[in-house]
């Protein structure tokens, strides 16, 4: 298949583009390198089915030749940029998505939207379910993701059920692994950045929130699992097991063998309290559940912050 991946230089994209070229598909990468890195697609980018765009996909979207499927990956993902950037991160959200269903539509090719778990906002229910509406503070500092990927959410319906395009959206949960920024700002890369090099460990709040960690090449392989089905509704992907940010803080702590202080800093504005997929519909439709436990997923990640 042909296949066009915006957002192929970041964390997730990359990893997608390279699954997708191991199972023989030709990859168009889409990126403007905001906030991913062509260290990303290094690994890669000799190979003869891979090609790179440099573009901005707020801006019209032209690409030669048959289209399977577009994977609208594009966007600032961490609080840290999305509050840096928040006109960008409303723009590729909104106008973004729409550019990239227009190009779906033109090439009749599926299309497949990385939503994310954020769209539940500061939940009231736990876990969430995709049934759940959220609970979203549309002027507060995060409302700028979250409103963005809602938006995303309503007009990949709209592509679906007014012009009849073949659509998917996953709602991507906290995941982490290689490929992950050093100054990303999310906790996974800070905590273990900050172990290594015998920092303290920033907790935000009393750390007493929650989230769920999912390795990723089980998101990847549950975002393949999903390109094999027709379903148009939201699909969670991410792993169950909950854990709080200082339970998380004392393993990364553990983990990386640096016996690390903790210092509390304020928690952000909004800061959901508890948030743990239930992946109920995953399972039974895709077949698919989280292998890779915390821990072996943490090591891996470890190494790889270790290494560079
Ligand atoms: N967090 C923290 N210390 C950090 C970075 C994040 O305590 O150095 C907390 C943050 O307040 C949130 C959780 O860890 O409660 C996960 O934050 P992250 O930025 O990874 O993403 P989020 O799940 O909020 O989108």
């Amino acid at each position: 298949m042909n296949i066009v991946i915006t957002g192929g230089a970041g964390f997730i994209g990359s990893h997608l583009c390279e699954f997708l070229l191991a199972k023989g598909n030709r990859v168009i990468c889409i990126d403007n390198l905001i906030t991913g890195s062509l260290l990303n697609i290094e690994p890669f980018k000799d190979n003869p089915k891979f090609t790179f765009i440099n573009q901005d996909v707020t801006k019209f979207i032209s690409i030669d030749g048959n289209v399977d499927w577009v994977l609208h990956f594009a966007s600032l993902a961490s609080p840290v940029d999305y509050l840096k950037y928040p006109i960008q991160t409303l723009k590729v959200g909104a106008l973004g998505t729409h550019n990239t269903l227009g190009l779906a539509l033109a090439k009749k090719a599926r299309f497949l939207l990385a939503s994310t778990s954020e769209v539940y906002g500061d939940p009231l229910v736990n876990p969430q379910k995709e049934d759940y509406w959220g609970n979203v503070n549309c002027i507060g500092p995060r409302g700028v993701y979250d409103e963005s990927k809602r938006f995303a959410e309503a007009i990949t319906m709209a592509y679906h059920r007014y012009h009849g395009a073949d659509t998917r959206i996953v709602r991507i949960f906290n995941t982490y692994g290689e490929r992950m920024r050093v100054d990303d700002g999310r906790v996974v890369p800070n905590f273990i950045c900050q172990a290594l090099r015998g920092e303290p460990l920033t907790v935000y709040g009393d750390g007493e929130q929650t989230r769920s960690f999912c390795y990723i090449s089980d998101l990847v392989e549950g975002m393949w699992k999903l390109m094999q089905v027709e379903y148009h509704e939201p699909i969670n992907l991410g792993n169950p097991d909950e854990i709080t940010v200082l339970e998380f803080a004392e393993l990364v702590s553990e983990m990386v063998g640096n016996r690390c202080d903790i210092v509390f800093k304020p928690l952000p504005v909004n800061d959901p309290k508890v948030r743990r997929p239930d992946i109920t519909r995953a399972r039974e439709l895709l077949g698919w559940q989280p292998e890779v436990n915390l821990r072996n997923g943490l090591q891996k990640t470890i190494e790889y912050f270790r290494s560079i």
